[in-house]
């Protein structure tokens, strides 16, 4: 049984140091919101299983050796012969601007449905992990998301929303129409600030939690970059600043807080707790080089529990 199941996609992520189009050198590792969750959990010690359809092909090797080798649980992994592992291109563009393309149309994982998931949920597990991205994928893996969401629900077990809006995938009213319903099923609502209005109506940041909290929200738990995070539930205010760190690659610092936070949810500290934990995962990821490369594990969180506004060096 894990302790948490996510379901997602993970692509190969080709990285170039310059403009593509100059050929040269590169770089090829794995790309994913849940994926990154579940790699910074597992690092933390706890059970996670990654739950995701992948191509019977070299990237979706890459993918499965990844999680094997970073002790996630795999043997929930869908192998596809009639569809691709998905691909993503960052490089950068004349000027310095890092510049992403995917390559997802007609991938595994846009095709992920409930049976593929189904045998994964009747594992088990103390928490569900989803993102808004694997809603945006396609009907399928909506309607996967939402059954699971569902059936986790039903079997007492927590349910965790990034909402992690991709506008390459859909527009925020698509979100929205997608999103709001699985709110009564949602026990932790993870977003960014300025995603908050996606899931939730109201003037400013107040009326919406609020407004999240009345949907059935238990925590609602806002990222704000730099500027650290919040947290918020019925009776609890908590406001976080961010460590100061030199930043070397902001991608991936949503995924790494998220999972600082389940885990200090899992290890059952106070909210407070939680926020600091979730505040340094993301700080470990912003200082390091690639999406999950640079996570602790639990016998390095001690070295990294700094103050705010001392440096990690
Ligand atoms: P992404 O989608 O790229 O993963 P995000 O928008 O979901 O990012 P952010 O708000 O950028 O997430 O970052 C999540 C958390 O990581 C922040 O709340 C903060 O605690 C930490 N963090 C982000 N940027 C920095 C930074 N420059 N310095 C220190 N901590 C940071």
């Amino acid at each position: 049984r894990a302790e948490v199941l996510t379901i997602g996609e993970a692509m190969a992520a080709v990285r170039c140091a310059g403009p593509l189009r100059l050929g040269g050198a590169s770089r090829i590792s794995v790309a994913g919101a849940e994926f990154n969750v579940a790699i910074a959990l597992a690092r933390l010690g706890h059970a996670a299983r990654w739950a995701g359809a992948v191509g019977e092909d070299e990237p979706g090797e890459l993918v499965r050796r990844t999680l094997r080798a970073e002790g996630v649980l795999t043997d929930a992994v869908i192998r596809r012969t009639d569809a691709p592992t998905g691909l993503l291109l960052r490089d950068v563009a004349p000027g310095g601007r890092a510049r992403v393309s995917y390559y997802r149309t007609g991938s595994a994982a846009s095709a992920l449905s409930w049976e593929d998931i189904r045998p994964a949920a009747d594992h088990g597990f103390a928490g569900l992990h989803l993102t808004g991205i694997t809603p945006a994928l396609g009907p399928a893996p909506l309607a996967a998301v939402t059954v699971a969401a569902d059936q986790a629900r039903n079997r007492g077990s927590w349910v965790s929303l990034d909402v992690n809006h991709r506008s390459l995938l859909w527009t925020r009213d698509a979100a929205a129409r997608a999103l709001r319903p699985l709110l009564p099923q949602v026990t932790v609502l993870i977003a960014s600030d300025d995603e908050l209005a996606i899931v939730a109506d109201g003037d400013g940041e107040r009326d919406r939690v609020e407004a999240l909290l009345d949907a059935g929200v238990e925590e609602v738990v806002i990222k704000r970059g730099a500027a650290g995070a919040s947290y918020r539930d019925a009776r609890t205010s908590l406001d976080a600043p961010a460590l100061a760190v030199p930043v070397v690659d902001v991608v991936g610092a949503g995924d790494a807080f998220t999972a600082g936070y389940l885990s200090g949810r899992l290890d059952g500290l106070d909210a407070h707790g939680r926020l600091e934990r979730a505040t340094l995962l993301g700080a470990a990821c912003v200082a390091c080089d690639g999406d999950w490369e640079g996570l602790p594990t639990r016998d390095e969180l001690p070295a990294l529990r700094l103050r705010a506004g001392d440096t990690l060096r």
